[in-house]
C-alpha cells in the first residue's frame, strides 16, 4: 500500500482529493519558488473538522503537511521541500465569511477567504479591513495572517497581525485551539494567537480567525509628487504625518529605474508628472469622518514641498480613476518585478529616519559586487520597508546575473543589518531565507524558536523545512 493510500485509508470523506499529477502541478510550488519536493496529493477541506481530521491522520501516518493558500507568498514558504514527501493542504473550499458584526467592528472569515472578498464584505458594510496589498486578488486570509502580511496600509494600520483579535488553530496532534472571541481586551493569560500570525505555517494551520474592522472612509485624496532627492521624500514624510496624523494612509516611493521597468509593459504610457524626477511619492489620506478637511491638509503639503523646493511636480487625484491609475504605477512596478528574469528582489526595513543612508550604501555595496548593475528601489516609506530591487547591467543576461545574487542579496542585508534593519520586513522567510535569519537573530532567539517548535510539532510534520534550518 502506498502512503497515500494509507492516508486515505484514515480519512472518511476523501471528496476533493487530487490525486492525478496533472492535478497536483498547480501545487507545487508558489510565485518565489516554482518547484519543490513530491507532492503526494492535494487535500481540500471544507471544513474545520476535515482539517482536524486529515492532519490526525497525517500525523498517524508520519506524513508532512505543507498548507498552502493562494500560493502568492515571496519566500517559498507554500512551496513543498525537496527531498520530503508532502500533502499539500490547501483552503480554497474552507473560505466561508462566518460572521460580520457591524456595532463591534468585527468579521469571523476563514483561512481560505480570498484577501479581496474579505475586503469588499467589510466595505459592502460600510467598514474598513485595513489589510491590502497588491496580491490581494489571489491571496487568502490564511495565507495573509501565515506570513504577517504588510502591504501599503501599514503605515496607519499595522501588519496583518494588528488585525486579529482571535484565531482558530488546528495543531500538529490534530487537536484544535478554537479562539474565536471577538474581544478588544483580554489579558486572561499569554496570547496563544501571536504565536501562529507569522509561523507559515510551521506550528499549526489556521482555519479561521476574527478580524478587526473600522468604519470605511468616505472622503479619500491621493498625490503624486516628483522629488530628487530621498532627504527631501523624509522631509516630506515627516511634515505629511504632522499635517494628516493618523489621516495618512499610504506613502510610498518608487525610483526611477523601478518606474521604468513598469513603462515598458505599458502599451500607452500616461507619465503623470511632466517633470522626470529621480523619485516619484505616492501619498494617500483619507478619513471616516466627513469633518476633516483632505484637501486643505494636501494642499499645505504641495506648498510646503514646492516652497522648500523639495517638490519639483506634483498632481492630485482629481477622480476615483485618476486614484486607481496612482496606484496602477505603484502596483504596476510590483507585478513588472516579479515577471521580469534575473531582476533580483529583496525585502529589507531599515528605521525609518535611515532609508535614504541604506539605499546610498545599499547601492554603493552592489555596484561594488557586480559593476554596472541596475538598483531599483522601491516600497513603503511609512514604514522603513524598502523593496531594494536590482537589475542585471546592461548587456548581461537574467541567467548570469542569477549567478551573482547570493553575493548582491547578502551586501545589501549586511547594509540593512549595519543600520538596525532587518532581512524580512514583509514576505517571511519561507524556504528561500532561512540563512539570512541565521545571520540576522541571535543563537539565543534561534534555540528559543527551535524549541517552541519541538513543542508544538515533536515529529517536525508542519511546513518542514521553512523559517528554521
Ligand atoms: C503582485 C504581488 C504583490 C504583493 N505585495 C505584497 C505586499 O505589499 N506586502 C506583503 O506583505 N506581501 C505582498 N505580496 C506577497 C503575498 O501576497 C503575501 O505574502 C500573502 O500574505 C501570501 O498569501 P497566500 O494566501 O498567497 O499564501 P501562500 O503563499 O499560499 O502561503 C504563504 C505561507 O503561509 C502558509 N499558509 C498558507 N495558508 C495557511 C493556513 N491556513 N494556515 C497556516 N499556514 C498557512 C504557507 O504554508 C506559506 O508558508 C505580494 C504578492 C504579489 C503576487
Amino acid at each position: 500500500m502506498t502512503d497515500i493510500d494509507d492516508l486515505l485509508r484514515r480519512i472518511s470523506d476523501n471528496d476533493g482529493v487530487l490525486r492525478e499529477p496533472a492535478d497536483l502541478d498547480a501545487y507545487r510550488g508558489d510565485m518565489a519558488c516554482p518547484l519543490g519536493g513530491e507532492v503526494l496529493a492535494v487535500a481540500r477541506p471544507r471544513t474545520t473538522a476535515q482539517v482536524r481530521e486529515w492532519v490526525a491522520a497525517c500525523a498517524a501516518a508520519g506524513i508532512a503537511i505543507t498548507p498552502r493558500g493562494g500560493g502568492t507568498g515571496l519566500s517559498g514558504g507554500a512551496t513543498p521541500s525537496p527531498g520530503r514527501r508532502t500533502l499539500v493542504m490547501s483552503f480554497e473550499r474552507l473560505h466561508r465569511i462566518r460572521a460580520l458584526d457591524r456595532v463591534g467592528n468585527t468579521m469571523i472569515v476563514e483561512a481560505g477567504c480570498p484577501l479581496q472578498v474579505a475586503r469588499q464584505a467589510a466595505a459592502q458594510a460600510g467598514r474598513l479591513l485595513g489589510l491590502d496589498h497588491g496580491g490581494s486578488g489571489s491571496s487568502q486570509i490564511g495565507g495573509n495572517l501565515s506570513t504577517n502580511a504588510g502591504g501599503n496600509n501599514v503605515l496607519r494600520y499595522g501588519m496583518a497581525r494588528e488585525q486579529v483579535l482571535g484565531l482558530e488553530v488546528v495543531l500538529a496532534d490534530g487537536s484544535v485551539l478554537s479562539d474565536l472571541r471577538e474581544l478588544r481586551k483580554n489579558n486572561a493569560g499569554y496570547d496563544l494567537k501571536q504565536i501562529f500570525l507569522g509561523a507559515e505555517g510551521t506550528l499549526g494551520l489556521i482555519t479561521a480567525a476574527v478580524l478587526r474592522l473600522r468604519p470605511a472612509p468616505v472622503a479619500c485624496a491621493t498625490a503624486c509628487l516628483g522629488l530628487d532627492s530621498l532627504d527631501g521624500v523624509l522631509q516630506l514624510f515627516t511634515r505629511a504625518q504632522e499635517t494628516m496624523g493618523d489621516a495618512l494612509v499610504a506613502f510610498e516611493v518608487m525610483s526611477r529605474e523601478a518606474l521604468a521597468l513598469h513603462w515598458v509593459r505599458v502599451a500607452q504610457p500616461r507619465r503623470p508628472l511632466e517633470a522626470d524626477t529621480r523619485w516619484l511619492v505616492l501619498v494617500e489620506a483619507d478619513s471616516p469622518s466627513r469633518y476633516f478637511d483632505l484637501a486643505r491638509a494636501f494642499d499645505e503639503l504641495m506648498a510646503f514641498g514646492l516652497a522648500r523646493e523639495i517638490v519639483r511636480d506634483g498632481t492630485i487625484a482629481a477622480s476615483e480613476a485618476q486614484r486607481q491609475a496612482l496606484w496602477r504605477l505603484r502596483e504596476g512596478i510590483a507585478l513588472a518585478m516579479i515577471e521580469t528574469p534575473g531582476s533580483l528582489k529583496s525585502d529589507q526595513a531599515v528605521p525609518v529616519a535611515a532609508i535614504a543612508q541604506f539605499v546610498a550604501q545599499a547601492c554603493a555595496a552592489v555596484e561594488a559586487v557586480v559593476p554596472g548593475c541596475v538598483p531599483a528601489p522601491f516600497g513603503h516609506v511609512g514604514d522603513g520597508n524598502i523593496h531594494f530591487n536590482v537589475l542585471p547591467p546592461p548587456g548581461m543576461t537574467a541567467s548570469d546575473f542569477r549567478d551573482h545574487w547570493p553575493a548582491l542579496t547578502q551586501s545589501i542585508e549586511d547594509c540593512a543589518l549595519a543600520l538596525g534593519g532587518t532581512v524580512s520586513a514583509e514576505h517571511g522567510i519561507g524556504l528561500l531565507k532561512r540563512q539570512a535569519l541565521q545571520r540576522m537573530r541571535p543563537q539565543g532567539e534561534l534555540q528559543l524558536m527551535a524549541r517552541l517548535k519541538r513543542t508544538l510539532d515533536p515529529r517536525g510534520l508542519m511546513n518542514p523545512g521553512k523559517i528554521l534550518l
